[in-house]
């Protein structure tokens, strides 16, 4: 299956790649090296219309399809070079605006949605616990019914962009005695009283992407920020995770295209021996795997946003293309610093930053593992 885009699909693609190219990263290596967020390539991005990409237009968003958002995310993880802050892109559209889109009440979605599409303010999404990660729904995070809304309690962690964002997605049981099927989902708002965020984590990479810890002590959330009702929570989290567990990694494949076509000019241009390194078949080999891992990656992907637009059953596929993908982007980063030998490995040529930036794909929205499992549960093992 050879995608055949549309006209106005293309000008999208090209024109994020010019704005990405242009007016974004341009300080990544000290923001990577100082695990600063970029806040004003974030609010250039909300000028730009990308963070509303799939959002209606009555929603402050741009009103694309799937197809059209995933090759506006690709350009963009091509284009920039800032893997965290494409992931925060990808991250707040397919895990905080998706769930509000499919289960918010038109008051929630006229609230929030305009207000995350424009950069105006920033989303993360609160799901895994000290004691609940590839569990998720597992998890001990408490919302007590009081007058007017919940208390919640509890501490969420290892939370993408919860160091400087404004609304939480958040998963808390409402229902403990229900165990999975009394979780629910809360938008609240970080400022609220009982809400406080940690200082960024250090961590490997995606630097620019600050992680961390939200703290709920009687956070006090109105019933009208309930999301979907009560005990929706598994159902949203297994229907929107399945999406974002495939679309997170649009990103990667603009990532992965940048280091094939890097890697193939250094095969041409490094000469030992007398020759250019690409003449040694154990180079050329890697060049040639990079190549069909980019090539499937795509192909997986165009897939699942084809499916989503025709609103298909796409399960498997989207945990198929979490899998490949993430762990051809590692693969690719791996080889492209065997490449460069000792310049892959020296922090001021980058090679090493999109290694480091790779490892967190294979955890994030379900580990390489999970998604196995899942593919093999779907399949009736
Ligand atoms: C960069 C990054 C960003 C993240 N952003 C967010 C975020 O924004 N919001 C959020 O809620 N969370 C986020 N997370 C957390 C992420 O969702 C969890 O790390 C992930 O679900 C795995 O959970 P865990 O780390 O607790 O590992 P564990 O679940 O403890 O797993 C440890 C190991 O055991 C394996 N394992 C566990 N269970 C099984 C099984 N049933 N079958 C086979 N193997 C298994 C895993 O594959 C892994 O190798 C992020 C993580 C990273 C690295």
């Amino acid at each position: 299956m050879t995608p055949a885009f549309d006209e106005e699909q293309l000008t999208r693609r090209e024109q994020t790649l010019e704005f990405a190219r242009s007016e974004l990263g341009s300080q990544l290596r000290d923001h990577d090296r100082t695990s600063t967020f970029p806040r004003e390539d974030w609010h250039r991005c909300g000028a730009q219309g990308i963070l509303g990409s799939h959002i209606p237009v009555e929603y402050g968003g741009q009103g694309l399809d799937a197809v059209t958002t995933v090759l506006i995310l690709e350009a963009l993880g091509y284009g920039c070079r800032d893997n965290g802050l494409t992931l925060g892109v990808g991250g707040q559209t397919w895990s905080v605006q998706e769930p509000i889109l499919i289960y918010g009440n038109e008051e929630q979605k006229q609230k929030f949605l305009p207000r995350l599409c424009s950069g105006e303010w920033i989303g993360c999404h609160g799901v895994s616990e000290e004691t609940s990660g590839s569990d998720a729904l597992s998890l001990q995070t408490t919302a007590t019914k009081t007058d007017g809304g919940y208390l919640l309690n509890g501490r969420k962690m290892y939370i993408g962009m919860a160091p400087v964002a404004d609304l939480a997605l958040v998963l808390a049981n409402s229902d403990p005695e229900s165990g999975k099927w009394g979780v629910s989902a809360f938008l609240v708002e970080t400022s609220s009283p009982g809400c406080s965020r940690s200082e960024p984590r250090a961590k490997t990479g995606t630097r620019t992407n600050p992680m961390g810890d939200l703290l709920f002590e009687d956070c006090f959330v109105p019933d009208e920020h309930l999301l979907g009702g009560e005990g929706i929570g598994m159902s949203l989290f297994t229907q929107t995770i399945s999406w974002e567990r495939a679309f997170i990694h649009a990103g990667h494949l603009g990532a992965m295209q940048h280091l094939f076509e890097r890697c193939l000019k250094y095969a041409k241009e490094r000469r030992q021996f007398g020759q250019p390194i690409g003449n040694f078949q154990s180079v050329s080999n890697r060049i040639a795997d990079m190549r069909l891992r980019l090539e499937t990656s795509r192909l997986l992907m165009y897939k699942v946003a084809a499916m989503k637009d025709a609103e298909e059953d796409a399960g498997i596929e989207c945990a198929m293309a979490n899998l490949h993908i993430s762990e051809a982007l590692l693969a690719c980063a791996t080889d492209a610093v065997r490449i460069h030998g000792a310049r892959g490995y020296l922090e001021e040529h980058g090679v090493e930053r999109q290694l480091r930036d790779s490892i967190g794909g294979v955890i994030y929205a379900g580990t390489s593992d999970i998604q196995r499992s899942l593919i093999t549960s779907l399949l009736g093992l």
